[in-house]
């Protein structure tokens, strides 16, 4: 270690640091002098107050004082000197009587070390190497600890960001993920339905079907169906159009869940009827908790309405009216199964053509049963 540490300051134009003597006895700044002026530009002072008004002037890397002076201790012209210059290398030179006071001191962190006397030249310039050194040490170790408290603080920062980064992202797959579902959802509800008039479609209604059957079997309720199919709806489509045949299958699909809204708002605390379209100019209409009755009372009611409604072409209709023929079967009387149901829907419905059309049949009432 030579004394150009990288404490010390070396101004432009100064070509050795700045050391500083301080002691009242002339010989004992001489002696200080001589040991240091190979590696410093040495200043004297034998006061503490003349020594703090050099450095006023002077930017000193080293402070050495005696303690026993008359006018200021050396204590307490160090504790002074901290004030004025905070980096440089304060050395104490004492004799152990005074070692209370430099105890002090070096707790209120104005001495770095202290020199007892007597001391030898040799053992001096050794020490205020070890000083330096110390000294250095302990700036490198400052600067190491405060370059690793602002890593921490970048990291701690930088992983903020993250977690922030990670929270939005997450919410936003949460929020696609909930679309998707919405969509699915959608979809799943599209397949069952039919695009022209909206209601369920044939697979809907073989899911709903199959549903309410479970829960007629379980709660031990009657389930009864209707099956409308619209009479000579080919002349329909022949003498108006397709698009005009379109247009009728709507209309009698919107009075088909008028009628059976109209049955909920007069509310017997029903489960709702299912309304399906089952194929191309056929409709079902299936009763949750009705006995074959109510489904004859119900299927007639529909049957009606539709005789007698203005729906457009009728005129051209055989008979002058747009008509269904209807058939109606029942579980558990008639049927044990949904296929067995819907058989019987279609063979009551087939009589109704057979005997003329515009008519309502019970399987109940067909002559022979297969
Ligand atoms: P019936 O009284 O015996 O039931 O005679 P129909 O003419 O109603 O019966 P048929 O089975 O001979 O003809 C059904 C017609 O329904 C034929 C078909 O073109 C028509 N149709 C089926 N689906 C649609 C549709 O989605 N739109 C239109 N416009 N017509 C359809
Ligand atoms: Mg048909
Ligand atoms: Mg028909």
């Amino acid at each position: 270690m030579t004394a150009q540490s990288s404490l010390h300051v070396v101004k432009a134009g100064q070509s050795k640091p700045l050391a500083l003597v301080v002691d009242d006895e002339v010989d004992n700044l001489e002696l200080l002098q001589r040991v240091l002026r190979k590696d410093y530009e040495v200043h004297t002072a034998d006061s503490g107050t003349k020594a703090l008004l050099l450095m006023e002037d002077h930017d000193f890397s080293i402070i050495l004082t005696d303690q026993r002076m008359p006018k200021m201790l050396g204590t307490e012209f160090l504790a002074e000197s901290l004030k004025r210059n905070p980096t440089a290398i304060r050395i104490l030179i004492t004799g152990y009587s005074d070692i209370e006071s430099v105890i002090d001191a070096i707790n209120q962190g104005s001495v770095h070390r202290y020199i007892k006397k007597p001391w030898r030249a040799e053992e001096l310039r050794k020490e205020i190497e070890t000083t330096i050194e110390l000294q250095r040490l302990m700036v490198e170790n400052q600067e190491l600890v405060s370059r690793l408290k602002e890593a921490n603080a970048q990291l701690r920062e930088q992983e903020h960001l993250l977690m922030k980064n990670l929270d939005e992202q997450s919410k936003q797959l949460f929020r696609a993920n909930k679309d998707l579902e919405a969509l699915n959802e959608t979809l799943r509800g599209l397949t069952l339905r039919d695009g022209l008039t909206g209601l369920y479609n044939h697979r809907g209604f073989q899911q709903r079907m199959r549903e309410e059957f479970a829960r007629a079997e379980r709660s031990k309720h009657e389930l009864t169906l209707i099956f409308f199919d619209i009479d000579h709806f080919k002349k329909y489509n022949d003498a108006n159009g397709h698009p005009a045949g379109d247009d009728l299958l709507r209309e009698i699909a919107h009075l088909l869940t008028q009628s059976s809204r109209l049955k909920l708002e007069s509310a017997r605390l029903r489960a709702s009827d299912i309304v399906a379209r089952y194929g191309g100019e056929e409709f079902v209409i299936l009763l949750p908790e009705t006995p074959l009755e109510g489904g004859r009372i119900k299927a007639e009611r529909i049957r009606k309405s539709i005789e007698s409604a203005l729906f457009p072409h009728a005129e051209n209709q055989p008979g002058g009216k747009v008509t269904v023929s209807v058939g109606v079967a029942n579980f558990p009387s008639e049927a044990q199964s949904p296929q067995e149901l819907i058989d019987a829907a279609d063979q009551a419905l087939y009589v109704s053509k057979r005997a003329g059309r515009n008519r309502t049949t019970l399987y109940r009432d067909l002559p022979q049963k297969p």
